[in-house]
């Protein structure tokens, strides 16, 4: 008997009468699907997003999906007094499926979604937003894909004024790189993204929610092009309407 491993629910899909497929990240497999049967007939758990399980994933042969023996509740991470935890929990697991496809363990991403899920939990309101932006750019990071956040990408200059950023570049540029346009990032808002200084408590409530919306897009359309990945992240749609 194989021994059960523990999982991250990230998305789960009704199939049949009584029967869930759940995609799942997990430390020993890294992005799996699986077939949990019988999951709707439970009368004590029915497993969510966001939830950590205990699972036997069993397949016959080397690929496809596996079908979820054994599967038991671990832990939920719990937003339900706030709307906009949930959505920020929401947009970012999103993120992950649009952006992984393979099966393919990933130990490092395990931990950070542990870590993304548990300080959700924990912090303020306005940190809220500031740990879905921590876990793109650590997202990336884990991934290959970081953005140089403590100097200007092309004179290396600190940001003086802000600065924009940009993708293929692999990080920011300061204001007088780039003196035609106006620099979305302020300094203050890149220093937080370099450093989480000044404290999101401080610095996101004398943000306009436009603004907040704008740093969360331009930092997923920084995955997007380097990922290239098409789906829509629709719990976006939700957060922008709660900032
Ligand atoms: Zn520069």
């Amino acid at each position: 008997m194989d021994k059960p491993i523990q999982a991250l629910v990230l998305h789960r899909i009704r199939y049949g009468e009584t029967s869930l497929i759940l995609k799942l990240f997990t430390e020993k497999y890294g992005l799996i699907s699986g077939m949990l049967k019988g999951a709707m007939n439970s009368k004590k758990w029915i497993p969510e997003s966001g939830a950590i399980i205990q699972t036997v994933p069993i397949r016959r042969r080397e690929e496809g999906m596996y079908t979820l023996g054994s599967t038991e509740y671990e832990y939920h991470y719990g937003f339900t007094n706030s709307l906009m935890k949930s959505a920020i929990r929401d947009s970012a697991l999103e993120l992950s499926l649009a952006v992984l496809h393979e099966e393919d363990p990933h130990t490092e991403l395990y931990t950070l979604f542990g870590k993304f899920l548990h300080n959700l939990e924990q912090c303020s309101e306005p940190a809220a937003l500031f740990s879905l932006w921590l876990f793109i750019l650590r997202f990336g990071d884990a991934l290959g894909v970081s953005v140089e956040r403590t100097g200007c990408v092309i004179c290396g200059e600190p940001f003086l004024e802000g600065g924009e950023l940009l993708p293929e570049q692999g990080g920011f540029s300061c204001g007088n790189c780039r003196p035609k346009k106006s620099p979305l990032f302020s300094r203050e808002v890149i220093s937080l993204l370099a450093t989480g200084k000044p404290s999101p408590d401080i610095l996101i409530p004398t943000l306009l929610p436009r603004e907040r919306y704008g740093i969360t897009l331009l930092l997923i359309e920084n995955l997007r092009s380097h990922f290239s990945f098409h789906r829509e992240i629709h719990s976006l749609d939700f957060l922008k309407e709660i900032l």
